[in-house]
């Protein structure tokens, strides 16, 4: 999802809902929401919000078409990942748990995997989406995290996390703080560190959130990591479709690659590059959609992809 501002984006889709209109919302036109951007926070890309709580979900006739245009900008043609666990209960093991070794392998292994693949017909004015994927580990920082309302604090976190920051790095920040009435899992977006430009994330923690869980019942990670690891596939694959400004690949209601296959699985474990096995959401090919090749998305397109 392209958003330029959350609160008031969601504001206007209950307001959407609420009337019984049809009309679309402005919030799924980054250039207009912009406008609105009073405070200047960096835009919540990608959110991936919860089940049940789709602000622009509609049946699209057949005369409109579902994928994704172009919009001009870049795209990562490779990604640097390295991870940020923010609040102070990542020092305590039980909140923590298979959640920071399980992401470290879970990072490790989309490196080169058809499931990274899946993003990879995607071109940007910088060349075409590629499925390498670097992974440099993790930091921790026990003190207190914030609730990722403000963009900003989460690029400040990163910029003072990670202090060497590199072209395509894709810096996910993954805190302590439950998501309590906010109607979404995670988000991307981007900001910039010592003049660098970066791609960050946000994610809560899903510890017993079922808004936000894919229910994995394979019994191979923890509950809280089975949601980490599905939101990230969310977050990292639009990352690498649509990063900064003034994005790439979205459809007309704003939607990226993972919101348009957001809650759907297509079968109940997708494999890694290192065999890790994971359930995870597909992601949105315009080539699946055209070909009849996809599985389908909440709304029947069949335009989804895992790889598996
Ligand atoms: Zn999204």
């Amino acid at each position: 999802m392209k958003m330029r501002f959350v609160l008031l984006s969601v504001v206007l889709s209950l307001g959407v809902f609420a009337c019984g209109q049809t009309v679309d919302s402005p919030a799924s036109n980054r250039q207009d929401l912009s406008a609105f951007n009073a405070q200047h926070e960096p835009p919540m890309l990608g959110i991936h919000w919860a089940r049940g709580f789709t602000p622009f979900a509609r049946v699209q006739g057949a005369r409109n078409n579902p994928d994704m245009t172009y919009h001009g900008g870049v795209i990562m043609p490779s990604t640097v990942s390295e991870a940020i666990y923010w609040g102070p209960s990542w020092a305590h093991s039980t909140f923590v748990g298979d959640k920071i070794t399980g992401l470290d392998s879970w990072y490790a292994g989309f490196n080169n995997s058809n499931y990274a693949k899946t993003s990879d017909e995607y071109t940007g004015s910088n060349g075409q989406v590629g499925p390498a994927v670097t992974h440099n580990g993790h930091r921790v920082d026990l003190s207190t995290a914030s609730n990722g309302s403000s963009t900003s604090a989460i690029v400040a976190e990163v910029c003072k996390e990670i202090t060497n920051p590199v072209r395509d790095g894709f810096y996910p920040v993954y805190v302590d703080v439950k998501r309590g009435n906010a109607g979404y899992c995670a988000y991307h977006t981007y900001g910039s560190c010592s003049g660098v430009n970066v791609q960050v994330a946000f994610f809560f923690n899903l510890d017993g959130d079922a808004g936000c869980d894919p229910q994995d019942t394979s019994g191979l990670h923890s509950q809280g990591l089975a949601a980490l690891a599905n939101v990230s596939g969310h977050e990292l694959s639009e990352a690498r479709t649509d990063p900064d400004n003034p994005g790439a690949w979205y459809d007309k209601r704003g939607q990226e690659n993972g919101d348009k296959c957001a809650w759907t699985f297509h079968v109940p474990l997708v494999t890694f590059s290192n065999s890790t096995q994971w359930k995870i959401q597909g992601e949105w090919s315009n080539h699946a959609y055209n070909t009849g090749a996809g599985y389908p998305n909440s709304s029947g397109q069949k335009g989804c992809l895992d790889g598996h």
